[in-house]
């Protein structure tokens, strides 16, 4: 399925892990049961909302294994996304449990955060769902290697930072760049300003308001040049995401058939050409790391799928 590439079929695998776990509430359990497979089982319900409408071709292309190997919903997703992520160079291996049983209930589509929110909304949202505020900066590790789908209504395939086949450092400086323009001629929803609107890049607005919240800041920039602990966040906050509303002691660790994902080739973010410390809406008081600028003019992020 992932055919060893870092592409669409990996991005889509790692937002379905997120959107079908995150469908939990602690302070109420009838609005969904968390990693149970229910954007699997209840795909019909699910994807009339906006947040999964994106998902529909992954999930047709993922139903299959289901009855193929007489898996549960829940344990196929977050298979999925651990496998997906391990094709990104610089991703962490992911750990991988299995035994969740099957959903019983569709989940509550406004669990899931919206482009559009504010950065306490998703607080309050994370911690509903057990998660914590680092948890969630951590979590947007993902965004390093993704394209967002149906945000800008004429730019369907936009990166959201410079490598979107890379799970590089790269998305936490370049969401601090200041923004100057669009991508494109029409402003879709949740979509601010990018730093790197002639080369393609889009910028959603949660993105935005949590690298420079003084609630978020001092984590996000800490991610700029620290590849080990973006990874290792990436990786805890993951775990406790895949078994949200399952009880872990009836979970088998199989984390051993996950495989090891490929390296980075250089672990430090470094300025897009032409940019500098002074294009940084700096948000935190720790020093800001000291940052190489790559060679060469500005040029279009390459297309990939
Ligand atoms: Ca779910
Ligand atoms: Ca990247």
């Amino acid at each position: 399925m992932f055919q060893y590439h870092c592409g669409d079929a990996v991005r889509a695998s790692v937002r379905l892990s997120f959107h079908d776990a995150i469908g939990f509430s602690k302070s109420n359990h009838s609005r969904g049961h968390g990693a149970d497979g229910s954007l699997l089982i209840f795909s019909d319900i699910e994807t009339q909302s906006f947040s999964n409408a994106g998902l529909v071709p992954f999930l047709s292309q993922l139903k299959p294994y289901l009855s193929k190997y007489n898996v549960s919903a829940g344990d196929l997703i977050q298979f999925a996304g651990a496998v997906g992520i391990s094709n990104c160079p610089g991703a962490p291996r992911i750990k991988f449990l299995a035994g969740r049983p099957n959903a019983t209930i569709p989940a509550d589509p406004d669990l899931i955060p919206s482009p559009a929110n504010d950065v306490d909304t998703m607080i309050v949202r994370m911690n509903d769902a057990g998660l914590t505020a680092d948890d969630l900066v951590h979590l947007l590790a993902s965004h390093s290697i993704a394209r967002a789908k149906n945000i800008d209504p004429t730019h369907h395939h936009a990166p959201l930072d410079s490598t979107p086949s890379k799970f590089d450092n790269q998305f936490y400086l370049e969401v601090l760049l200041k923004g100057t323009g669009f991508p494109s001629t029409s402003t879709g929803f949740g979509e601010v300003k990018s730093g790197m609107p002639n080369q393609g890049e889009l910028r959603l607005q949660s993105d935005f308001v949590l690298a420079r919240n003084s609630k978020t800041a001092c984590k996000w920039q800490s991610l700029i040049d620290d590849h080990e602990t973006m990874m290792e966040g990436y990786k805890m906050a993951m775990a406790k995401l895949s078994v949200l509303g399952q009880n872990t002691n009836e979970l088998y660790d199989c984390s051993e058939v996950i495989p090891n994902p490929p390296p980075l080739n250089s672990c430090a973010a470094r300025y897009p050409p032409g940019k500098g410390l002074s294009d940084v809406d700096k948000s935190c008081d720790i020093p800001f790391p000291n940052l190489r600028t790559q060679y060469g003019k500005p040029t279009p992020i390459p297309d990939d799928y």
